[in-house]
């Protein structure tokens, strides 16, 4: 009998089977319908030995000194802060718009505060900033956002900014000084030996068994769990009862060229001319070095596998009646982006599964993130009908630890 059911190798499915088995001695059946653990952080050496990300560029990144703590004792990271450039008016500029943007484009000389002035004189005055269309003009007005948001929008959303939520493009500031780094989080780094290994270590443990090529109604009738844990499309669990819930999709085309650099920068954007979104170069991310190259252009598309939750207010009120339905499931934990239809970043997706550890267990993120199991069996938490009680209180035989529980 296993303890726990989970349901896809991603972020949050191996968080959770990590802190279950390391923290509370569970026994833990992961299951994923890919080949492969990692989900869509997932990276391996291609054919010619480059280290590629099969489901295009993840760059970690997060304000969090807890997720962070929590993801260093699977992995060593190598500092990485991210750039990009993005194609426009037939020049690579910095992307987010800075002060070298504003110059560079306009063949001007302007310092942060004429820049600001500049800015300020195009931003349209909106009394509410509800769209994705409203964050971008109120701070640099129609022409910008024309140049830089408005056709990436449309591409990768298939929706008009004008009908996303003002969360879609706000994710990227618009600055006056000179900074040109993607991120501004505290720690902004890259698993040294690559995602896959860092997954691997954090489900090393023999409590944990992996079922790979695996959908989980394939095994669900057959093998017995007291409880699952679901990553997958919250719709999907629900035989879409409520129809479809959108998530946009990507065809991701990769290719290696004959050459030690492709481009000028990590990620170059391409918000008009072109089909695809972006072109990203992963040597420039890894650090590794090769006398190759790898590169993958992004084309968005309706059709396939679900990648975004897509943010708008339909969206929300349809998620809110599957939510209703997942509320109404003690005996099922849902967790991560296409369980919550949450636009989440990795760091968030991590902080989420611990936040889901901890209630199960009865303690908090922090705390539970650093649990370990000092002999086995542990965990005073009882499961009944689905309903999982704790006293609270850390159990004898749980200690909590400031250092690696590896
Ligand atoms: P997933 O990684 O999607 O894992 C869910 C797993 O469940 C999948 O492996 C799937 O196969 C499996 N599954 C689904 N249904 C079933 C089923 N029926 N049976 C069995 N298994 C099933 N975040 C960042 O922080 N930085 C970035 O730079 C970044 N770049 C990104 C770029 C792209 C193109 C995309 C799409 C996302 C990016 N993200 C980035 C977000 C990041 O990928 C997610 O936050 C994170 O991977 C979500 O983890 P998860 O476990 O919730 O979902
Ligand atoms: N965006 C844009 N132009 C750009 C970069 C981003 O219009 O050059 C908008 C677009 O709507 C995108 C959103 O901002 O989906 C968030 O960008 P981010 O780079 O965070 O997207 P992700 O890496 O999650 O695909």
């Amino acid at each position: 009998m296993f303890d726990y059911l989970i349901v896809g190798a991603g972020f949050a499915g191996s968080v959770l089977a990590e802190r279950l088995a390391n923290g509370s001695g569970k026994k833990v059946l992961i299951c994923d319908k890919r080949p492969h653990i990692a989900g869509n952080a997932y990276d391996f050496y291609n054919d010619e030995g480059v280290l590629i990300h099969k489901y295009g560029p993840h760059i970690f990144h997060t304000n969090s000194k807890d997720v962070f703590d929590y993801l260093g004792q699977f992995t060593e990271w190598r500092e990485y802060q991210h750039r990009v450039l993005a194609s426009v008016d037939g020049m690579l500029v910095p992307m987010p718009i800075n002060l070298d943007t504003i110059n560079k484009l306009y063949g001007l000389n302007l310092t942060a505060f004429e820049v600001e002035e500049f800015l300020a004189s195009k931003a349209e005055k909106l009394d509410q900033i509800k769209t994705s269309e409203d964050v971008v003009v109120s701070k640099v007005g129609r022409e910008l956002y024309e140049k830089f948001f408005r056709n990436y929008t449309r591409k990768q959303w298939g929706l008009d900014p004008s009908e996303l939520d003002a969360s879609v493009t706000a994710r990227v500031p618009t600055r006056t000084n000179r900074d040109d780094r993607y991120f501004t989080d505290s720690y902004q780094a890259m698993p040294k030996h690559g995602y896959t290994r860092m997954f691997e270590r954090m489900l090393d443990n023999p409590n944990i068994k992996i079922m790979l090529n695996c959908d989980y109604r394939e095994i669900a009738d057959d093998i017995p769990y007291r409880e699952m844990i679901y990553t997958g499309p919250v719709d999907s669990f629900f035989n879409y009862r409520y129809g479809k819930l959108p998530y946009r999709s990507l065809e991701f085309k990769h290719e290696t060229h004959d050459t030690e650099k492709f481009q000028e920068a990590p990620v170059v954007n391409y918000p008009n001319e072109q089909a695809y979104t972006r072109i990203t170069e992963f040597k420039c991310l890894t650090g590794q070095e090769h006398k190759k190259t790898s590169i993958v252009y992004e084309y968005p598309q309706a059709e396939g596998d679900p990648y975004y939750p897509i943010p708008r207010p339909e969206n929300a009120e349809l998620y809110n009646k599957y939510k209703a339905l997942a509320d109404a499931r003690p005996d099922v934990h849902f967790v991560g982006r296409l369980a919550t239809y949450k636009y989440y970043n990795m760091d968030q997706i991590v902080a989420q599964a611990l936040t889901v550890y901890g209630k199960i267990i009865g303690m908090k993120r922090k705390e539970a993130a650093v649990a370990a199991v000092a002999s086995s069996p542990a965990t005073t938490t009882t499961t009944t009908n689905g309903k999982t009680k704790s006293n609270g209180k850390l159990p004898a035989t749980v200690q909590v630890t400031g250092n690696a529980v590896m």
